[in-house]
């Protein structure tokens, strides 16, 4: 078990988790945010290293062929992954490690590593996500169309999640997440190497020992 929490983060497309994770990382200091590779072309505004690795495809497959990669997905025709080195370096440091990724991506880190937590976060309603995807201006009508019917299959998948967090407010929302990754360290099966050392010294004071 790493020291660092592994907290992956999904949600319908335009729910908001993008920034969640930025108000998180800029808020607490516990957090490492995993910035993943995408065949995908940048938005308007996004960089290259900050957003995402921006590659193309061959570059992608080879990441993969090389084991670089911890979980990868294809969503919406592109391929999406989370390069394997830094979250394993970030969790041994201590740091609970982000993962904004979607539901494929999710379950592969669930079988990888089962102590991680899953959170899905949803705005409080279908109309809401609509307006949402709508108001970012930043995708064409038929992109936004893809995203809402990719929305119905995760839709499905979401009970495989250990929390849904509903974004209806941001502040609140962070809040809430916070929270639920700070409490995670306090697990028994966290403090498992707590309790044996308490157990033990018991077991010497039992014997006499001051
Ligand atoms: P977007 O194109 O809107 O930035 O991201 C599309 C979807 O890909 C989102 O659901 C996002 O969570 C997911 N995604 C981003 N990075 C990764 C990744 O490294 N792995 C996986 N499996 N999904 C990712």
């Amino acid at each position: 078990m790493s020291k660092g929490i592994l907290t992956v983060i999904s949600g319908f497309s335009g729910a908001g988790k993008g920034t969640l994770m930025k108000r998180l990382t800029r808020d607490y200091d516990n957090y490492a945010l995993s910035v993943s590779m995408t065949t995908r072309a940048p938005r308007e505004g996004e960089r290259d290293g900050i957003e995402y690795f921006f590659v193309d495809t061959d570059t992608f497959q080879e990441r993969i062929r090389q084991n670089r990669m911890l979980e990868y997905a294809c969503y919406c025709g592109n391929y999406y992954g989370t390069p394997r080195d830094y979250v394993q370096e970030q969790l041994e440091a201590g740091k609970d490690v982000i993962l904004e990724i979607e539901i494929q991506g999710a379950l592969q880190i669930r079988k990888l590593i089962p102590d991680c937590l899953l959170l899905f976060v949803t705005p409080p309603s279908a109309g809401e996500l609509k307006r949402r995807l709508e108001g970012r201006g930043t995708e064409t009508p038929e992109v936004i169309a893809r995203r809402l019917a990719r929305a119905i299959e995760e839709s499905e998948g979401v009970e495989a999640y250990d929390y849904i967090v509903i974004n209806d407010d941001l502040e609140e929302c962070e809040k809430r997440i916070h929270s639920i990754v700070q409490n995670a360290h306090y697990t028994s099966a966290r403090q498992d190497a707590l309790i044996k050392e308490i157990r033990g010294e018991l077991k010497k004071f039992s014997k006499g020992a001051e």
